[in-house]
């Protein structure tokens, strides 16, 4: 096990990813997910982001909901990279904080 890969895969942990109880496909690693993106802490690869989605979500409805906060989260960092008054990235880190809150609430509602 790789010692940058234990690091991210413990960062992802606390930011909210899950252990997934499948077995990576290509080693039989131990796997966390986070916001559909699943890596191995074992040899790092990440699978088809189809077969993810199909393991992580069975309503598409939610699915949906889960892409458009995902984008609408890209689209703040990118707010919050460019920003540089203060004032203002405070704003961004709070939608942010919003954003992240409201999807782990979808998810644990499933
Ligand atoms: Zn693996």
């Amino acid at each position: 096990m790789s010692k940058d890969l234990t690091k991210k895969a413990a960062e992802m942990l606390l930011k909210g990813a899950t252990l997934l109880s499948e077995p990576c496909p290509y080693c039989s690693g131990v796997r966390v997910m986070k916001e559909g993106h699943a890596l191995c802490i074992n040899c790092g690869r990440e699978p088809e982001k189809k077969e993810i989605q199909v393991e992580a979500f069975q309503i598409t409805e939610q699915t949906e909901i889960d892409i458009t906060l995902g984008k609408k989260l890209s689209e703040l960092s990118k707010e919050l990279e460019k920003e540089t008054n203060h004032e203002k990235q405070q704003q961004i880190l709070r939608s942010i904080n919003l954003l992240i809150e409201t999807m782990e609430k979808l998810k644990s509602k499933q």
